[in-house]
């Protein structure tokens, strides 16, 4: 089975993504694997660190495993938006493929700091893991947002990018291009979509030279994500994020109890760390 960053590096020379699908039960996780199976394509499952919390970090890297073998299908397991280098070593331990440490909320300064010394520490533990670094704003959580969002403030340039990947040693980044977690109720309803900055994308992966993922993919315009793909501005991963069937299934569809109704919110967490 190849590793992760050699079918990143693989996606980056026929200008391909790989899709990034997060995960917080058995059904979807079995649902993500059958569509990559299906239509024979590498795939990468993302659990948050409240995913993690709730379905325990090493069941998830059980299940994934277990599948992986299973299917033959390329998984890859990822360590979606980790606060802490305490949460980020106990993924790196279970074996995750990758990490994304995400300390964008923090000054500049502080998350080269952090991100450097965490990559140090992690790869140490587990040398072929990939560790994703993010600057800029691109929001947290997938909430239903009622108003719209403004996806023009943080921008990253490419020279931050340059210098954020050279100080910190991150094998992918994060930048915000017009991205943004969740989506507005407009979204939701097909009547608005998030546009991507593709000149910015392009800049920023020739400046860094690394492969880039576009978080919060969910409610982007279906040309913007094939011009953000194309060979010319290579974008490797990207990250939609929806809400679990298991919100869908208890519920009629409504932007705000899809979100009351995510089982990692409804039940307490596994016992199992
Ligand atoms: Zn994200």
């Amino acid at each position: 089975m190849q590793t992760l960053r050699e079918v990143l590096e693989q996606s980056q020379q026929r200008g391909v993504a790989i899709g990034h699908f997060n995960i917080s039960d058995l059904i979807l996780l079995k649902a993500v694997v059958a569509a990559a199976r299906e239509i024979d394509v590498p795939v990468i499952v993302g659990a948050s660190q409240g995913e993690r919390d709730f379905m325990g970090v090493r069941e998830i890297a059980a299940l994934v495993r277990s599948l992986r073998e299973e299917s033959g299908v390329p998984i890859f397991l990822n360590a979606d938006h980790t606060h802490s280098l305490a949460k980020a070593e106990e993924a790196a331990r279970a074996e995750f493929d990758s990490i994304v440490f995400d300390l964008s909320a923090l000054p500049i300064d502080e998350n080269v700091r952090q991100t450097k010394e965490a990559v140090a520490v992690l790869k140490a533990i587990q040398p072929a893991i990939l560790i994703e670094g993010e600057i800029g704003d691109i929001g947290t959580g997938s909430e239903i947002h009622e108003t719209v969002i403004d996806t023009s403030k943080g921008l990253t340039t490419p020279e931050e990018a340059r210098k954020y990947v050279t100080a910190t040693g991150v094998d992918i980044l994060a930048p915000a291009v017009g991205n943004m977690h969740g989506m507005s109720a407009s979204m939701v309803h097909g009547e608005a979509r998030k546009h991507l900055d593709i000149q910015r994308i392009a800049d920023i992966k020739k400046a860094t030279g690394i492969p880039i993922t576009l978080h919060g993919g969910s409610g982007t315009a279906d040309e913007d994500f094939r011009r953000a793909i194309a060979p010319a501005s290579t974008s490797s991963t990207s990250t939609p994020s929806f809400a679990s069937p298991g919100d869908r299934a208890s519920k009629p569809a409504s932007p705000n109890n899809r979100t009351r109704l995510c089982p990692t919110r409804s039940f307490p967490p596994s016992s199992t760390p």
